[in-house]
């Protein structure tokens, strides 16, 4: 059987269930099993903590994960990234103490920096020519510098509170994070059937990220403009009512411009405008 890896639990837990389950990747309810097969789809779930994801994928037992970035650059793990996934966003940065006069990266030279990502910090620090002492700390690092073991730390920070809650400021971001789809090097041919088939499903779903179904009706007059304000996919859909004179026009519009679009096409004299989710755009 084809395997992904997920995390077991944890903040990637859930939306990657959502995802795959957004793609018709339904997994059977499995609390507490490594193992759970989907009902419609030729693949199981491995369910393992997010530092195991990159290497059981880089070694075969998954041919497939799903995992932060992060990791996947931390663990150096042969891996193709092959898409992102747009949730876990987060950045990898350094903080120092609030107050400590910061001049740039080279205030971090002959300093201990607390971290649970060594090598991507070791890898920034050479890079910019600095020499630091990397402690490794696989928990509650923002604390280090409180306690006495650090000077600074090389954390992962979303909202920053957590920055701010340690008396800590974010100094330098160094790399940014968001949920990938990873894939082992050479997949078998039923294997890159699979994953073909879950970026095709994945595609679509982000296609309709975000889009409303719009469908009004229009006098005659009003076509020509409302479609130049509803571009959609080729063309709008224009069907003849049994009034005549009226038509009744459907369009896909992103969410984001949804208002902006009622009000211009209420102007033209646009009616009975409804809006409807859309569910997937396969193109
Ligand atoms: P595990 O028990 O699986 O090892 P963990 O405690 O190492 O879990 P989580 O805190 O669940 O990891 O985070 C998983 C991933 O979520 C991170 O590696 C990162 O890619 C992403 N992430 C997004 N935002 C944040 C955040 N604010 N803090 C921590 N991780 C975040
Ligand atoms: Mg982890």
């Amino acid at each position: 059987m084809v395997r992904i890896a997920i995390q077991s639990k944890g903040r990637l837990n859930e939306e990657s269930v959502v995802l795959l389950q957004s793609i018709g990747i339904t997994l059977e309810e499995a609390k507490r099993k490594l193992l759970s097969p989907s009902r419609d789809f030729p693949i199981e779930a491995l369910y393992l903590r997010d530092d195991d994801i990159p290497q059981v994928v880089a070694g075969g037992t998954a041919a497939f994960g799903i995992v932060g970035m992060n990791e996947v650059a931390e663990k150096g793990a042969r891996v193709d990234v092959v898409s992102h996934l747009g949730f876990g966003g987060c950045r990898l940065s350094l903080a120092i103490p609030k107050g400590a006069a910061y001049d740039g990266p080279s205030w971090f030279a002959g300093k201990q920096i607390a971290t649970s990502y060594p090598n991507i910090l070791r890898k920034y620090l050479d890079d910019n020519g600095i020499d630091a002492k990397i402690e490794v700390i696989t928990g509650s690092v923002e604390i280090a510098p409180a306690i006495g073991i650090a000077d600074a730390i090389f954390d992962i920070v979303s909202s920053g509170s957590t920055l701010i809650s340690n008396g800590l400021v974010e100094v330098e971001k160094v790399f940014v994070s968001d949920a990938v789809l990873i894939a082992k090097p050479d997949l078998s041919t039923q294997e890159r059937e699979i994953l073909d088939e879950i970026l095709f499903r994945i595609e679509s779903e982000n296609l309709s990220r975000d889009k409303k179904y719009l469908l009004m009706n229009l006098p005659e007059t009003a076509l020509e403009e409302a479609v130049r304000i509803l571009p959609a996919m080729r063309s709008p859909t224009v069907i003849p009512l049994s009034s005549p004179g009226w038509y009744s026009l459907h369009s896909v519009v992103d969410a984001s411009d949804l208002w902006t679009k009622v009000r211009q096409l209420k102007a033209i004299g646009a009616e009975g405008i409804l809006v409807m989710d859309v569910d997937k755009i396969i193109l």
